[in-house]
């Protein structure tokens, strides 16, 4: 999508113009946009609405994450939201996250975020949300927008995971 990161340029890579829902564009996520070439880039790039022009996946603004996790290699593209981090695969290879050394790290992430009330998940082919814990990988389906995943906890320690209607209360 953009191409005036600091110190890192998003080159060969468009994927987030496939995974990303465009908001302005009526553009659904999981579809390449139409104005997007995947060897050339965005076609109206002068004109691209503002969430094209404001978004930066986190391999563009984190250095820690070498070239193996630039979208257009590693076939995900990493987001955060105010939960944790996001794994939005690329549908047409929803499962390149589990390879390694990808799902190690992902797996690390979220050992270090249960310490810190962070959580990972990866978003998959029709929006299934799968949430990568310590001990194992919760496939919770598809989460509405109406819903929220509730996290039952020991200590920091993730044991299970649920998908409730938003508006039910926590369990006590
Ligand atoms: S996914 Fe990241 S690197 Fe790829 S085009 Fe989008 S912002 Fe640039
Ligand atoms: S308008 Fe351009 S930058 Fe935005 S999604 Fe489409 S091709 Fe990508």
């Amino acid at each position: 999508m953009t191409s005036d990161a600091a110190s890192r340029h998003c080159g060969d890579c468009t994927l987030c113009c496939k995974v990303m829902a465009i908001e302005a564009l009526a553009k659904p996520a999981n579809s390449w946009c139409s104005h997007c070439d995947p060897k050339r880039g965005c076609a109206i790039y002068q004109a691209h609405p503002g969430e094209c022009r404001a978004f930066r996946c986190l391999w563009l603004v984190n250095e820690l994450l070498d070239e193996q996790w630039k979208p257009a290699k590693a076939k995900f593209v990493l987001t955060t939201s105010d939960d944790g981090i996001e794994v939005r695969c690329d549908p047409g290879l929803p499962d390149a996250w589990r390879r390694e050394p990808y799902h190690a790290e992902i797996r690390e992430w979220a050992v270090s975020g249960e310490e810190h009330d962070v959580t990972v998940v990866v978003i998959t082919t029709g929006g299934r949300i799968i949430l990568v814990t310590r001990e194992r990988d919760f496939d919770l389906g598809t989460v509405g927008p109406d819903e929220r995943i509730v996290r039952e906890l020991e200590g920091t320690r993730v044991i299970n995971a649920t998908v409730v209607k938003a508006t039910e209360p926590d369990r006590k």
